[in-house]
């Protein structure tokens, strides 16, 4: 199985979704999940993004002038990680189309809109690889698992006739109204123990379609940014209930981490976390 990263994706921060994937790919480098391939993407282009968000914005994140984007403070190394790290969900599109299966270790993409970045998000990775995936397949599914809404995406692509969003939250922040009840599904879990049945809840919702983009966070996991009583055991559960879906209706799917946080964890505990997603995605 193939995985998108390349060593621009992770610079020197103390913010977690611009410097995890550095040490998640170490993991995967060390053999940590046998059959896992890395591979270098090619970064998003100028047209690709003016797919995805307005000219103005985009001239501001490459020019500079923008002075700060969301994921700290504008340096040619954080947009180059940002560049990258939007291809590889592009790249991942297609490996997963030819073989049915990819990873991208790109994080920081379910809040930004249209015309601006948002809670460390700056580029929608995500809408991206839904338009990609739609020049092949009919329909598309969101299925963001992240501890926050993605309502980033929705105000890209809730619109969309052909993308369904499907959208489990721990968290009320970004939280967006459903505009189309056949195609929109957002629950918020503030009970542990009734997460994984909400998550079976929402992948029910993606029975119609064709492709499957999985934004798998970490975050929710009760000492990474999540809420009391969601264990990394839930999460691996969770994840293996995603991956058997996608093989048992042979639904083309990527996967990318989304949110996942320190404190109390250290940065390779969160990695750890991470790895679980792979390891469903390889059984
Ligand atoms: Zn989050």
């Amino acid at each position: 199985m193939k995985i998108f990263y390349c060593k621009e994706f992770a610079i020197d921060s103390e913010l977690e979704t611009v410097s995890k994937s550095r040490v998640i790919a170490r993991f995967l480098q060390e053999g940590r999940v046998p059959g896992v391939e890395l591979v270098a993407p090619a970064p998003v282009t100028h047209d690709e993004l003016l797919r995805i968000h307005d000219p103005d914005y985009i001239q501001s994140v490459l020019s500079g002038s923008i002075g700060r984007l969301a994921a700290g403070p504008w340096s040619p190394e954080l947009l180059d990680s940002i560049l990258f790290s939007t291809g590889a969900m592009r790249d991942a599109v297609l490996e997963a189309l030819r073989s049915g299966k990819a990873g991208c270790l790109s994080s920081g993409q379910h809040h930004a809109k249209r015309n601006r970045g948002f809670a460390l998000c700056t580029i929608n990775g995500i809408a991206l690889a839904a338009l990609v995936a739609l020049e092949h397949v009919r329909t598309v599914g969101i299925l963001d698992l992240d501890a926050h809404f993605g309502g980033g995406t929705f105000a890209i692509l809730g619109a969309n006739p052909n993308v369904h969003l499907a959208d489990v939250s721990v968290s009320d922040l970004d939280d967006w109204i459903p505009s189309e009840p056949r195609r929109h599904h957002r629950a918020e879990v503030t009970d542990a123990s009734r997460y994984l049945a909400a998550v079976r809840r929402a992948l029910k919702r993606m029975e119609p379609v064709d492709f499957l983009i999985y934004y798998a966070g970490m975050d929710p996991h009760e000492s990474a940014g999540g809420i009391e009583g969601i264990t990394a055991l839930m999460l691996a559960k969770r994840d293996r209930m995603v991956a058997k879906w996608c093989a048992e209706k042979k639904v083309p799917v990527i996967f990318a981490p989304a949110g996942g946080y320190t404190d109390p964890l250290s940065l390779e505990e969160v990695a750890e976390l991470h790895l679980d997603t792979v390891r469903a995605f390889m059984e």
